[in-house]
């Protein structure tokens, strides 16, 4: 099993026997409704495709699919769960799924990535629909390739879907915000933050500048903070004032790597040395396992915002628990993307379209609500716990109104 899908299942446990939750139920949730694996060729090749649909007690599954080196069958279960329990806790009406491909896909030609698109609704579509399971964009499946993937989906089932997927382009039945929703919430955590602690202009460095990481920078520069290092993985640089977000910005439209940016007073850095920089706020957008066991002692931000699934691992957040280190939990941080998601899903089944500021708005206020729940219930407790706790005793809640006290 991999790391993540271990320290998960063993923290559902330990919060499940904290809150009393009924044995039926913590196997329920410890167990994944369905994972499908199926092969996708590719010209030559053939890559491994999966979709893990892990519970739909609150609705409909949903959740991101990813093509990446890393994905693997145990990390797209664990994601599943983690969707789950997002939804969960922002009280968002789907259940939980989440999708991957293993290929390294900065390898493919335009073509190969449509080819892999396509094969994969393919291979998912005997499970996938609007009202049984909606995938989203997740890592480099950005909104062409889910457009490919509405494509092919409509072509298999005979019939225009636009509610199938969500995270499409806007001309094509996409909801505007779609794309920046992720690194907004992120940032209206960033702000609810800043007011609890009464930080004025928070320094912060982001690891991570895709869509989700290099979004929430724009939020928090336009909010007044100071972005004063942002890295991808290949590295990144660090300012004496601050980043000029716009330049960076230009970077990477040009296809360069953030590091490649470096202008007067501003320095070169690696991923290691942005984690330990002494900031206000430390947001992690990048991958899973960042902060563990190894760095976590080097930490010298206050706090962290994790919009990444995973970054921080159970042991380095007690670590940091202990150094007093706020951690605000990934399925808090992240959900902007999947609220976003619920927005345009209902849009495509009422064919009534939402303005961005409705849907920037109705983020924004699901965000706050689940930010000060959190607060109400944190005593000593890790920000993740309690998120966790949260999660499962509303999901035990509606399992029981669901199914009967028959348990
Ligand atoms: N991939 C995003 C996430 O992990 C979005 C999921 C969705 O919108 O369904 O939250």
């Amino acid at each position: 099993m991999c790391n993540l899908l271990e320290n998960l299942k063993n923290q559902i446990k330990e919060e499940a026997k904290r809150n009393n939750i009924g044995k039926y139920f913590t196997e329920r949730i410890l167990s994944t409704d369905r994972l499908l694996e199926f092969n996708i060729p590719v010209g030559s090749k053939v890559f491994r495709g999966y979709r893990a649909q892990h519970s739909n007690l609150l609705g409909p599954y949903k959740g991101g699919v990813r093509f990446s080196n890393k994905v693997t069958r145990d990390e797209v279960e664990a994601l599943s769960i983690m969707m789950t329990l997002k939804c969960a806790l922002l009280d968002v009406p789907f259940g939980g799924a989440k999708g991957g491909v293993e290929v390294d896909f900065s390898s493919l030609s335009e073509k190969e990535r449509e080819e892999l698109s396509r094969g994969y609704v393919r291979g998912a579509f005997p499970v996938i629909g609007p009202e049984i399971d909606i995938p989203a964009p997740d890592i480099n499946t950005n909104e062409e390739i889910i457009s490919i993937m509405v494509d092919e989906y409509s072509r298999i089932s005979g019939k225009s879907s636009p509610a199938s997927f969500t995270g499409k382009p806007v001309e094509e039945g996409g909801l505007e915000g779609r794309d920046i929703a992720t690194g907004y919430g992120g940032a209206v955590i960033l702000s609810e933050l800043c007011d609890f602690w009464k930080i004025k202009e928070a320094t912060i460095a982001v690891q991570g500048f895709g869509n989700v990481g290099s979004n929430f920078a724009i939020f928090a520069s336009k909010m007044g903070h100071k972005v004063m290092a942002i890295s991808d993985c290949e590295g990144g640089v660090r300012a004496k004032k601050k980043i000029s977000i716009r330049e960076a910005l230009k970077c990477k439209k040009e296809n360069k790597r953030v590091g490649s940016y470096q202008r007067k007073g501003e320095k070169r850095i690696c991923n290691s040395e942005l984690l330990e920089m002494d900031v206000d706020v430390l947001v992690l957008a990048a991958t899973e396992n960042v902060i563990n066991e190894n760095n976590a002692e080097k930490v010298r931000a206050k706090h962290i915002i994790s919009i990444a699934n995973g970054p921080v691992t159970t042991n380095a957040e007690k670590i940091l628990q202990k150094r007093g280190t706020v951690v605000i939990p990934d399925i808090l941080a992240s959900a902007g993307g999947v609220i976003a998601s619920y927005c345009e899903w209902k849009q495509a089944k009422n064919s009534k379209k939402m303005r961005k500021e409705e849907v920037l708005d109705f983020i924004s206020k699901k965000m706050k609500k689940s930010f000060y729940a959190l607060h109400g219930e944190k005593q000593d407790e890790i920000f993740s716990n309690v998120a966790l706790s949260l999660s499962l005793r509303s999901l035990e809640r509606r399992m029981l109104d669901k199914e009967g006290e028959i348990r």
